[in-house]
């Protein structure tokens, strides 16, 4: 988060004469879920690969404004540039930053992509909700490494899902027993978000999962070969973590059961 600092604050920077951040939600929330008892991947990594699903769609996006508005200009960004998105979602109104630091909404809940468009249009601003987790500290309950150590605060370096995808090196000793059978990702403090009970599943075809990514098992997961990894993962953001990384995982929570 330190790097690029200046252009985080201010879009100008990252866009010479822009004048509007405009926050746009895709929803990933899926039909079907693994079976019980497997070795759990996110929810957002189910399907093809977010960045180009959403990048292709907001080049779209960018040519109708060119078609309708005329010369506009400015760039498209999803998760891949020294962006503020959730700060400014939560700005403009598309929901608040929950206690487990994620954008969620009364209506949708949070699991959503963000995505900006920041252009030289001149628009009126939305005005951002309130927040509405009031007393609740479900997710904070629920987090197994107390990574959320304090309501909106998220030590990055004690989350699972840092564990099992951006650390290169080896897991640290003494969280086996914590992952709750995690291997890419983590999704408990949505899952256990009550505004998650508003989520309704996605209908992008992209995002459908490989049909083993539902069926497989814990022996399946345990005996994946690279070819299989390959083909079901295939485009999918699991690839970041490569065969190696997955296997990696999945030895290191099986040593709680030895
Ligand atoms: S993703 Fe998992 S480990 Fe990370 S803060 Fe949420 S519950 Fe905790
Ligand atoms: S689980 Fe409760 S405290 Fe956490 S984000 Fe959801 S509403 Fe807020």
């Amino acid at each position: 988060m330190e790097n690029h600092f200046d252009k985080r604050l201010d879009p100008t920077k990252l866009v010479e004469g822009s004048k509007s951040v405009i926050s746009l939600l895709y929803n990933y929330f899926p039909e079907e879920t693994q079976k019980e008892g497997t070795y759990k991947v996110s929810k957002y990594a189910y399907g093809k690969d977010y960045h180009h699903v959403i990048k292709a769609k907001l080049k779209e996006m960018m040519y109708c404004l060119y078609e309708k508005i005329g010369n506009v200009e400015g760039r498209a960004f999803v998760d891949s540039a020294p962006v503020l998105e959730k700060a400014w979602a939560a700005k403009s109104g598309l929901g608040w930053i929950g206690k487990h630091s994620n954008l969620l909404s009364k209506q949708t809940g949070s699991f959503y992509f963000i995505a900006e468009l920041i252009l030289d249009l001149d628009l009126i601003p939305d005005t951002p909700v309130t927040d509405h987790c009031g007393s609740c500290t479900k997710c904070i309950d629920a987090c197994p490494t107390d990574a959320i150590y304090e309501p909106y605060k998220v030590d990055g370096s004690k989350c699972i899902s840092y564990f099992t995808i951006e650390l290169k090196d080896d897991l640290p000793k003494g969280y086996q027993d914590k992952f709750e059978d995690w291997m890419f990702g983590c999704d408990i403090c949505q899952d256990v978000c009550p505004w998650n009970r508003f989520s309704q599943p996605h209908n992008e075809p992209l995002f459908k999962p490989h049909p083993s990514l539902l069926a497989y098992d814990k022996k399946d997961w345990e005996d994946i070969t690279k070819d299989v990894f390959n083909d079901i993962f295939r485009k999918s953001a699991v690839k970041r973590t490569k065969y190696e990384g997955l296997k990696r995982n999945i030895n290191y929570i099986k040593e709680k059961d030895n």
